[in-house]
């Protein structure tokens, strides 16, 4: 089958032939129908050698959506044909964290050499992949693939960075979305459909304040000189309740920490590799709550599906031919995609 591989750290990802898997014990083979292509794939792509755990190679591709092909003996909970989702942070499988759904969080996630699917692990840019166990999969019912796909981190990490802060988002309260791509568009459209707050966003790029309008934001601006004072403005003069930082870069965490009311909570997705210094007595707003979210939990997977086939979120996407990777790699450099890319075998 073919399937595009990451061989040699600072190169690009090759397309090659691969044997098809056969699953063993309780692994599943799922027939990809669809895979998303995510910003962490290029800080993937461009790690320099030793900066990720991963063993090279292995197959890209971590938000997959298919169908299952073939079981292994011991696999249990799935019927060959069903139509899924994966849930991605493959964890240590054995520790607390793995059997409660929270594999993002798995206890033994230091010592793991993989993040999960397409992430140190053969992922989903390929004709198939192999799961390692049935409760990694999400059923998905009919809902289309390249709407699936993209719910497994795009929408999965999106709504766990949201469920973090639900406690601060009551009536009257304001949430600023740094970054509207890929995640940051269903975040704006999981902030509308599961809590009271205004929304307003922040990108580099028109095309994405667009995006963020038809995804229900109360308001949008490029990031210019006097963004703090506008968005302060726009959230009644107090400054905002919470700040979702989609990018994480040191400008983009510096605007957030200045914008955030007193009590106020920031936090931080994109790996933009940005640093914003924490000190008491400080520059911080009081009271100010720092938050690191990774991906998110099994059950939060279960509930965006739900709110996918309810209507209340969609992903805007752009199809390509998985034999079209580099072009669409290419694109997401270039801030040239909108919503999110994703590559049909
Ligand atoms: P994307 O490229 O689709 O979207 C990024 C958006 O940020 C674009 O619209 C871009 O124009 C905008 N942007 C860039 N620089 C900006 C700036 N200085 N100010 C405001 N906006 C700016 O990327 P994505 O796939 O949505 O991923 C976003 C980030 O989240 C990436 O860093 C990715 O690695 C990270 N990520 C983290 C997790 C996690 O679990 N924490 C999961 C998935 C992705
Ligand atoms: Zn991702
Ligand atoms: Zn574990």
């Amino acid at each position: 089958m073919r399937a595009l591989r990451l061989t040699a750290w600072g190169e690009p990802p090759t397309q090659t032939e691969v044997e098809q898997p056969v699953p063993h014990g309780a692994e599943v083979l799922v027939r990809v129908e669809a895979t998303g292509l995510c910003h962490s794939d290029l800080h993937v792509i461009d790690a320099p050698p030793g900066a990720l755990p991963y063993r090279l190679p292995f197959t890209l591709g971590h938000e997959v959506a298919g169908r299952t092909l073939a079981l292994g003996p011991d696999a249990d909970g799935v019927a060959v044909g069903d139509r899924v989702v994966l849930y991605g942070p493959w964890g240590c499988g054995a520790c607390d964290r793995c059997a409660a759904g929270r594999d993002n969080y798995c206890d033994r996630r230091d010592t793991l050499a993989w993040h999960g699917a397409g992430l140190g692990r053969d992922g989903g840019m390929a004709e198939c992949v192999l799961v390692p166990s049935a409760r990694h999969l999400v059923p998905i019912g009919d809902l289309p693939a390249d709407q699936a796909a993209p719910l497994s981190d795009a929408g999965l990490t999106s709504y766990h960075a949201v469920a973090g802060l639900r406690h601060a988002l009551e009536e009257g309260t304001t949430t600023v979305v740094i970054g509207v791509g890929g995640l940051g568009h269903l975040a704006v459209q999981i902030l509308r459909a599961t809590t009271p707050s205004r929304v307003l966003a922040v990108d580099v790029r028109e095309e994405a304040l667009a995006l963020a309008d038809r995804s229900g934001a109360d308001f949008g601006t490029l990031v210019r000189a006097d963004t703090a004072d506008v968005l302060r403005k726009r959230s009644g003069g107090t400054g905002a309740d919470a700040v979702l930082d989609f990018v994480g870069t040191t400008q983009t965490l510096e605007l957030a920490a200045g914008i955030l009311r007193p009590g106020g909570e920031l936090a931080v997705v994109g790996s933009g590799g940005g640093r914003l210094t924490v000190s008491k007595p400080g520059v911080l707003p009081p009271g100010f709550r720092l938050s690191l979210p990774f991906w998110g939990t099994h059950p939060e997977l279960a509930e965006v599906v739900a709110l996918a086939q309810s209507g209340a979120i969609h992903v805007e996407t752009e199809q390509f031919p998985l034999s079209a990777a580099p072009e669409a790699i290419g694109r997401l450099r270039r801030g040239r995609v909108r919503g999110r890319a994703v590559l049909v075998p």
